[in-house]
């Protein structure tokens, strides 16, 4: 662990990664992807549900198998799911203090909208500490664990990936930033879809808690 003190790129995932899965704010945007997709295929809820997670496997985001499958507005999808409720969500105020003491740029990149991103960063209190939001717009709506998104985050910010670590909960979206030399930590969850992959040699670190784990990068400096 020693070794990412030195890091100066730190790369973070936002949902399920910069708040915890159990604030059930993604569950929310995906019951908003069936809602969409029941409505827009004429599908019953549960059919729609099916699709979702075949798309979601076989193209990396539900949003990606819908553009291939079905010609719909990217955009129009993204306002539709991000649709949500976090007026619950709370300021954490120790995150923003870990994130605060941690040197170097720090980038969030999603699959999701920066719209999104925005909402619930400020919703935190952490929206201040971050350089950048490198969205699915940004990527050309090719999402992670595709190559090529990962290619223009590092080019557009001079990212020497060496230096630079990637924290995601969705264990297959390290893979591509480990075979550029990126450090990976891995936000332990049981979700199927996240866990799958995890056990593979592209994680470098686990952890269950995103804010200890800062925590001790950041008592390593002062030490
Ligand atoms: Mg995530």
């Amino acid at each position: 662990m020693k070794e990412l003190q030195f890091s100066k790129f730190w790369i973070f995932d936002l949902d399920n990664t910069l708040y915890s899965g159990k604030t059930r704010v993604f569950e929310q945007i995906d019951k908003r992807m069936s809602k969409y997709i029941s409505g827009k295929l004429n599908v019953s809820i549960v059919e729609a549900k099916e699709i979702q997670k075949r798309y979601f496997y076989k193209y990396n985001t539900t949003l990606n198998g819908m553009l291939k499958n079905h010609k719909i507005d990217a955009n129009e999808f993204l306002e539709f799911v991000h649709d949500i409720d976090i007026d619950f969500l709370k300021k954490d105020l120790t995150l923003s203090e870990e994130l605060r003491k941690l040197k170097g740029k720090k980038i969030i990149f999603t699959n999701g909208s920066k719209k999104h991103a925005l909402n619930v960063i400020r919703k935190i209190g952490i929206e201040q500490h971050f350089d950048d939001i490198f969205d699915i717009v940004d990527s050309n709506f090719v999402p992670k664990p595709t190559m090529e998104p990962y290619k223009k985050l590092v080019e557009k910010h001079n990212i020497d990936p060496n230096l630079c670590v990637l924290i995601e909960d969705i264990a297959r979206n390290l893979k591509p930033a480990y075979e550029m030399g990126m450090k990976t930590i891995w936000i332990e969850n049981d979700e199927p879809w996240a866990a799958k992959f995890s056990d593979s040699d592209f994680i470098n670190y686990k952890t269950n808690n995103l804010m200890e784990f800062l925590k001790q990068i950041n008592l390593l400096k002062v030490a």
